[in-house]
């Protein structure tokens, strides 16, 4: 069995943002494919575009699967269904966002998938927390507030 190491973003800013990313964390281990997953901090971000909003609760997150990609972002993305189930009830902006940045050395650039992820080398709320998890040798962009706010487990 071919384990892959796989890097992930994930970023919350509506609800219990740090119970949020917590349970993305649990889905993505009871799926029972993914071993040895390691958390960065968590880091609060000023949101793009509209003021009028929480800040963001950034993470990233490294582990080992046997899924091939197509196989994580469709869990991915029935974990951020079952996550956003509760913002129907709530009537507000979604609660939970989870990006594949890499995927071993694989490269994809499809419909439905893009890795290395198109965004991540102009993003400071992924670059940071990324880089706890990887060795990089990238400039980090500074035009948004990143501020480290304190450790992370699930
Ligand atoms: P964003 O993350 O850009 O704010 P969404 O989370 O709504 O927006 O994702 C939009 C689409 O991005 C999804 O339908 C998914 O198929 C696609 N996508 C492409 N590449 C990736 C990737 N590396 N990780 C997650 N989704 C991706
Ligand atoms: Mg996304």
């Amino acid at each position: 069995m071919t384990m892959i190491k796989c890097y992930m973003s994930l970023g919350s800013n509506m609800g219990d943002r740090e119970d949020n990313l917590r349970k993305a964390c649990k889905l993505l281990m009871d799926s029972g494919k993914v071993a040895d997953l390691k958390t960065s901090h968590i880091y609060e971000t000023e949101p793009v575009g509209y003021a009028d909003q929480q800040n963001f609760y950034n993470i990233c997150i490294s582990f080992d699967t046997d899924m091939d990609a197509y196989e994580l972002l469709d869990l991915s993305q029935g974990i951020e269904q079952e996550l956003r189930r509760v913002r129907l009830i709530k009537n507000g902006p979604r609660t939970i966002d989870l990006d594949i940045l890499l995927y071993g050395d694989e490269k994809y650039d499809t419909k439905r998938l893009i890795v290395p992820h198109p965004r991540m080398y102009e993003r400071a709320f992924v670059l940071i927390p990324l880089s706890e998890l990887k060795d990089m040798d990238v400039e980090i962009p500074t035009d948004k507030s990143v501020v480290k706010l304190k450790e992370f487990t699930f």
